[in-house]
């Protein structure tokens, strides 16, 4: 992917499906950190707009990213924008609650979907991103690839198999893309447990379990991850690692 001639001073972070939930604090939260932030989303525009305009040398772009191609215009349109990429966040994901004895309603479309958008979209988008990341980071400040995947991933459970399957291919992802894109890369995942935000609001199941069971007696709020995403953007020693913010109920 070609670089253009107009570098931007500031480093940029892309954050995607950040008009709504996690990914909008995170993408607020590395504004406040001092990036150029790209907020993307699928459909939200006036949203996204509004978000950009906020943020000094912040933008907006759109694509869905179920779509190989709008997936690659988008670090095209980057890109073209700011001449470089420091900080990838793939934060997009879509879901679908079926229960995990139920084995015929998650048919092959709903695995495709899932696929195309939780797995195959960050893919995409690290390989078209490689050689702007390699080019923005220098030994002691190496790029970061942050992906956001679920503890869904990590033990057999959440809302369906097809969802737990696609973020456990993205946790073992981050593994392999950490050991392979080293030392100018970094790779993390954070997995997250229940997050109130608009993808979680009808969990109820969930919800009862985080207040009754957890140790920390409740989910997270959006903020909490995205103050966890700023601490894995800005320590620049660490890859390979899948950080799980369930407030500790993986422990129970
Ligand atoms: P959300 O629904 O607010 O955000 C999901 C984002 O993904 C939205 O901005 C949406 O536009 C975007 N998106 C979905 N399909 C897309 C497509 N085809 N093209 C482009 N963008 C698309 O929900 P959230 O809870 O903030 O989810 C963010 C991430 O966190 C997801 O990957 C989700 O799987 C993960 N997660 C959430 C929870 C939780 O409890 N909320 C728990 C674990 C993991």
């Amino acid at each position: 992917m070609a670089v253009t001639e107009q570098r931007s001073e500031k480093r940029v972070a892309l954050v995607t499906g950040s008009t709504s939930g996690i990914g909008r604090t995170i993408a607020m939260r590395l504004a406040e950190d001092s990036f150029s932030v790209v907020f993307h989303s699928k459909s939200s525009v006036a949203a996204g707009q509004t978000l950009a305009a906020a943020y000094p040398s912040s933008s907006y772009f759109q694509a869905d990213l179920a779509d190989q191609n709008q997936t690659c215009g988008l670090i095209s349109d980057v890109l073209a924008r700011y001449g470089r990429l420091d900080v990838l966040v793939n934060n997009a994901g879509i879901s679908a609650a079926i229960p995990h004895t139920s084995l015929k309603e998650a048919s092959p479309e709903i695995w495709r979907s899932l696929y195309d958008v939780n797995v195959i979209a960050p893919w995409t988008l690290i390989a078209e991103a490689e050689t702007a990341l390699r080019e923005a980071a220098s030994p002691e400040r190496p790029s970061c690839i942050l992906n956001i995947s679920s503890h869904a991933g990590v033990r057999p459970k959440g809302a369906s198999i097809p969802y737990a399957v696609s973020k456990a291919a993205l946790n073992h992802m981050t593994k392999l893309l950490a050991l392979n894109l080293a030392p100018l890369i970094r790779v993390n995942a954070i997995a997250p447990g229940l997050v109130d935000t608009p993808m979680s609001r009808d969990w109820t199941a969930a919800q009862t379990l985080w207040a009754e069971r957890s140790p920390m007696g409740r989910g997270a709020q959006p903020e909490e991850i995205a103050q966890l995403a700023s601490m894995i953007v800005a320590s620049h020693y660490l890859t390979g690692e899948i950080i799980i913010s369930d407030g500790g109920l993986h422990l129970t």
